[in-house]
C-alpha cells in the first residue's frame, strides 16, 4: 500500500508536464534479466495476465469462461466486465471518476485473434463498454466508436444506461473541485485501469483494457486504454501487450504495438517490455508521470516493466494465480 502511495505521488504530474525540462529526462536503470522460456505444455490450460490487485478477479472469470469452454475473447471481456462492474474501483466503469464537469466517460477495446478489433471511447452511462467494444468488433465493419455514437450503438444492442457516478466518486469530485486543480491522477490506491491478456487451450491470444481514464480530465480526453497499438496490442502469431499509466506517454510511442513489434523481432517478451519502456523515458521527462507495459508470447512467456515501483499483475497458469510485482527502470 505505501509503496503504491509513491506510485500515486509519481502519477501526480499532469499530461500536461510532458515535454517540459528535458534536464529531467531520467536515465534508464538496470531490471531483473528475462524469465527462463516457459514450457508451453504447462500453459495449456489457458494463461492469463491482468493488470493491478483487480487482475485476479478478472483472472478468476476468465479461468471460469475458459473451463466453460470460453475462448481467449470470452476470458479477456467477461474478466475485465468484473472489474468494470466493481463500485469501489474509481478507475474504471462503475464508481470511475468523473472528468471535470462530474461526467463518468469510458474507454475500452477488445483484439481477439486475427486481428480482429473492437472499441468505444467518451461513451457515458453504460457500465460495460468492453462488451460494447466485443459487438464493436463482432457486428461492425469498423473499430472505434466514440461519444453519443457509442452509447447509442450500446443501446441498439441491448445495453441499458445506469448512472456509472457513485455516492463515493461524487462526493471525491466535489472535494477535488474545492481546489480544481489540474493534477489528474491516474488511480486510487491498486484500482487502475484493468489490462487483459489471455492465451486458451487451442492457443489462440485476446486482450481486453478498459478504464474511466485520468481523475478530472478534460471533458472530451480520451487516452490510449480504447488506442489499438497504444493500450492494447495482439498478434495471435506473436504476442499481445496492454498498457496502464499516463495515457498521453503511452499514445507518443504507440507502447503495446511497438511491444508485440519487439517481440516478433526476437526479443522476450520481458525485454520487449523494457525496451518499450526506456523509449519513453528517453522521448520524455518521467519523474512525474508512470508506465506500465504487461506482455505475453505464443509460447507463454511473460514480460512485465513500468518506469517506476509500484506496478504489478496477475498471472494464472493452469487455474493457478499469483500476484507479481513488475520490474521498473528508473
Ligand atoms: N491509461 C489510462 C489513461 O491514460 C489511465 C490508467 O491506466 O489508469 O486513460
Amino acid at each position: 500500500m505505501t509503496r503504491r502511495r509513491t506510485f500515486l505521488r509519481q502519477l501526480g504530474a499532469s499530461a500536461l508536464l510532458l515535454g517540459l525540462d528535458p534536464t529531467r529526462l531520467l536515465k534508464a536503470g538496470t531490471a531483473p534479466s528475462s524469465p527462463a522460456p516457459a514450457n508451453p505444455e504447462r500453459f495449456k490450460e489457458g494463461h492469463m495476465l491482468s493488470t493491478w490487485n483487480h487482475g485476479i478477479v478478472a483472472n478468476e472469470e476468465g479461468w471460469r469462461q475458459m473451463q466453460n469452454g470460453g475462448s481467449a475473447t470470452d476470458a479477456v471481456v467477461e474478466g475485465t466486465a468484473v472489474v468494470e462492474s466493481d463500485p469501489t474501483g474509481t478507475s474504471v466503469g462503475l464508481g470511475g471518476s468523473p472528468d471535470r464537469e462530474g461526467f463518468v466517460t469510458l474507454d475500452a477495446c477488445v483484439m481477439g485473434p486475427n486481428g480482429d478489433a473492437g472499441g468505444v471511447c467518451f461513451m457515458e452511462d453504460i457500465e460495460h463498454p468492453v462488451r460494447v467494444a466485443r459487438k464493436v468488433m463482432d457486428t461492425t465493419p469498423h473499430v472505434l466508436l466514440a461519444g453519443t455514437g457509442a452509447r447509442d450503438f450500446a443501446l441498439a444492442h441491448g445495453f441499458t444506461t445506469r448512472d456509472l457516478l457513485t455516492e463515493n466518486s461524487k462526493r471525491a469530485w466535489e472535494e477535488w473541485r474545492k481546489s480544481a486543480a489540474y493534477k489528474p491522477i491516474i488511480n486510487v490506491e491498486n484500482h487502475d485501469t484493468i489490462g487483459m491478456l489471455a492465451q486458451d487451450r487451442d492457443g489462440r491470444l485476446a486482450g481486453a483494457c478498459t478504464t474511466s481514464g485520468l481523475a478530472y480530465k478534460l471533458r472530451g480526453r480520451v487516452g490510449d486504454s480504447p488506442i489499438i497499438g497504444a493500450g492494447l496490442f495482439v498478434d495471435d502469431e506473436i504476442g499481445a501487450c496492454t498498457a496502464t499509466g499516463l495515457g498521453e506517454a503511452v499514445m507518443k510511442t504507440l507502447g503495446s504495438f511497438l511491444v508485440v513489434e519487439l517481440i516478433r523481432q526476437g526479443r522476450t517478451p520481458q525485454q520487449a517490455c523494457e525496451e518499450a519502456v526506456d523509449r519513453i523515458m528517453h522521448k520524455m521527462p518521467v519523474a512525474d508521470l508512470q508506465v506500465g507495459y504487461l506482455a505475453m508470447d505464443t509460447a507463454g512467456n511473460a514480460g512485465s516493466c513500468a518506469i517506476h515501483s509500484g506496478f504489478n499483475y496477475a498471472r494464472t497458469i493452469a487455474g493457478h494465480t499469483e500476484l507479481v510485482d513488475a520490474p521498473h527502470r528508473n
